[in-house]
């Protein structure tokens, strides 16, 4: 972390920009998301939940004063802060068994927070929970969402194991109409929508898909009846006699491999786009250290420093220091170096590849140095610019393929060819197995309602998906023209800060108790975004850079739309053009001036 630019190896970059757009061609497809088989019909046993049984319960159709569909990070946040408002009915609405979103149904294991639990875990100051991991396993993220919906009262209201089929806003009445699967039809004066984006998981569209005659599962809904074991680590003993297959090496697969590594008897890990993986360097936190920082408003000034860290300009200080904050150091370091006449945008972006570059080059040499068989570790390298796909860290990954009984079955960016009875082809070789896990991710790119399962009818019987045809329409990506008293509780057209997206949550949630509070204060039944403040808005975000690395130059993935020009819909899936740290300064400015300028109270 301390290497100065000129100690730094020289890359040839030219080389390199060849190599990453020969690696991108091989894995370009003209189906792009629709390579992928959406989980239903024959497939729907795939999601079936193996957590949590179904309990049997009466429909509501009652009225409460705020619904917030999902029950993961934004749906705590949310419902935290306006309980603390002191509004006492807010009715989470959630399809897992429990609350947790992305985290009730990722228990697969070595699952783990990719960004430091200090400022990923939401209200750790609320809560008085220590964190007991710079990086906490899932099993603790988990009970940091029950302790939450445990303290603020949220499982009082509460409809798990449930989901919205139709959401309808009645003008007349000025209420929300929520129908579900489970036979609720009640109204809500507010509505709120934490979806998120990665709760649907997908498989991918290879020939024979349904033909497997072992055990398969997708790792978000990971079958510990079948392995042993359990989300805390325990060796899945029952796989110590299987030949185990493993799809995919995203951020899922680098953290499950390991464990498969340890106890299954065979595991064959395939390859399409080898993940780019740093070192982790987890530890766990220190009871005394932690409790002389943790001072009031510990853990705002924890978020901020990040955030000011990875995505702004110059901050004297690193609480979290860990790999994001490592890329943008590289990247300052870069500019530090430019003279500051030629401090100009093309410069720092040149800044940036630089860095880039570089810091490939030495993840690619990890890989090197850590696995033995220099073939394998040819084939573990990543060819394309780091923020490209996910980041990964982890320090376990790349040693697990030194085990004698684990093999890397890299497909050189074609992908698995065919799903047999027997097991899985690629190149005309079939490798047998008794267990297939499918680590193949998550809907993203695909369209909202796919997501959802349902399309909100706003004012007029306009539909979201309408309201949305042109591409995402907002104020602060929280509030929706034609959609009085919705609020929608997600980064895009916000701060869009990814590298730590509880941070654009915990904002959201501040603004909406804030702008709920005012309007019972003001006696009004409805607040809603004016149109010509949603169009200047949108006017604003489109004047920025837009995507910074785009999907011309990044091998395919979710990131980019599978490489496939994402057209004027997904171009206005952006950020505050100033940059996250700009945004967050500003909205406390527009929440603080209590005039909430673009919203109508009536
Ligand atoms: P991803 O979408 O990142 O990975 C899917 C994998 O399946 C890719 O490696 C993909 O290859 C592969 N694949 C798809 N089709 C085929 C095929 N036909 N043959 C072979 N391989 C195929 O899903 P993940 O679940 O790994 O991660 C999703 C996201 O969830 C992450 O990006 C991250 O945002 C989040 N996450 C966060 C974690 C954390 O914070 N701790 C941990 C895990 C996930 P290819 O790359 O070529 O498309």
């Amino acid at each position: 972390m301390t290497t100065t630019n000129a100690a730094r190896p020289k890359v040839d970059k030219e080389a390199l920009r060849r190599k990453y757009a020969e690696e991108r061609a091989k894995r370009l497809r003209p189906d792009g998301n629709d390579q992928y088989v959406r989980i239903a019909g024959q497939f729907g046993h795939y999601l079936d939940d193996p957590y949590t049984p179904v309990t049997p319960r009466a429909p509501k159709t009652d009225h409460v004063t705020f619904a917030f569909i999902g029950g993961g990070f934004a749906g705590l946040l949310v419902g935290a802060r306006l309980k603390e408002a002191g509004i006492k009915d807010v009715r989470i609405i959630e399809k897992g068994g429990d609350f947790g979103g992305t985290w009730y149904w990722n228990r697969y294991p070595g699952a783990q927070c990719d960004t430091a639990s200090m400022i990923y875990l939401p209200l750790l100051e609320e809560t008085g929970h220590r964190p007991t991991e710079k990086y906490a396993h899932a099993p603790e993220i988990l009970a940091q969402c029950q302790r939450i919906a445990k303290k603020y009262d949220l499982y009082e209201h509460a409809l798990l194991h449930t989901e919205v089929r139709t959401l309808t806003w009645d003008d007349a009445a000025k209420v929300w109409r929520i129908e579900t699967n489970r036979g609720d039809a009640f109204t809500a004066q507010y509505l709120g929508l934490g979806t998120g984006p990665l709760h649907v998981p997908k498989l991918p569209g290879i020939p024979g898909l349904d033909s497997f005659a072992g055990h398969a599962f997708h790792t978000s809904r990971w079958d510990y009846a079948y392995t042993g074991g359990d989300p805390l680590g325990a060796p899945m003993t029952k796989l110590a006699d299987k030949r185990v297959g493993i799809i995919g090496t995203g951020a899922t697969s680098i953290q499950c491999v390991p464990h498969l590594a340890r106890t299954a008897g065979r595991l064959y890990v395939f390859q399409r786009t080898p993940s780019s993986v740093d070192a982790r360097n987890n530890a766990p936190i220190d009871p005394d250290w932690f409790a002389s920082i943790a001072t009031p408003g510990w853990q705002e000034r924890w978020l901020m420093n990040f955030t000011e860290n990875q995505a702004a300009g110059f901050p004297t200080e690193d609480l979290v220091q860990d790999g994001w904050t490592e890329i943008s150091r590289r990247i300052r370091a870069k500019i530090v170096d430019l003279p500051p006449d030629q401090r100009t945008p093309e410069n720092m972006l040149k800044a940036w590849e630089d860095a880039d570059y570089e810091k490939m080059e030495e993840i690619r040499a990890r890989a090197e140095t850590i696995v033995k068989d220099k073939d394998t570790a040819d084939k573990l390298k990543a060819w394309y610019r780091q923020l490209c796909k996910r980041p990964c860290f982890h320090d376990a990954y790349l040693q697990a393929f030194n085990n004698p009984n684990v093999t890397l079955v890299d497909t050189d960016g074609k992908g698995v060819e065919r799903i047999t009875p027997e097991g899985v082809v690629v190149a005309g070789k079939t490798y047998e197995l008794d267990c297939l896990i499918f680590a193949s991710g998550f809907e993203v790119g695909t369209e909202y309602t796919r997501r959802t399962g349902f399309d909100p009818v706003g004012r007029d019987g306009r539909t979201l998906s309408q309201h949305w045809a042109e591409g995402m329409r907002s104020l602060h990506g929280i509030h929706v023209h034609g959609f009085p008293n919705a609020f929608f509780v997600q980064p895009t057209q916000g701060a869009n800060l990814i590298s730590n997206v509880p941070h654009n949550l915990y904002d959201s949630a501040k603004t909406i108790a804030a702008i709920v509070s005012a309007a019972q204060a003001k006696g009004a039944r409805t607040v809603e975004v004016t149109a010509e403040a949603e169009q200047s808005w949108v006017k604003l975000l489109l004047s920025g850079p837009g995507l910074m690395i785009g999907s011309q130059e990044c091998t395919p993935g979710y990131y980019n739309n599978e490489g496939k020009d994402p057209g004027p819909v997904a171009r206005s899936y952006v950020g505050y053009p100033y940059g996250a740290v700009a945004y967050f300064h500003y909205i406390d400015g527009w929440r603080r001036s209590g005039k909430f300028e673009g919203l109508a109270f009536e």
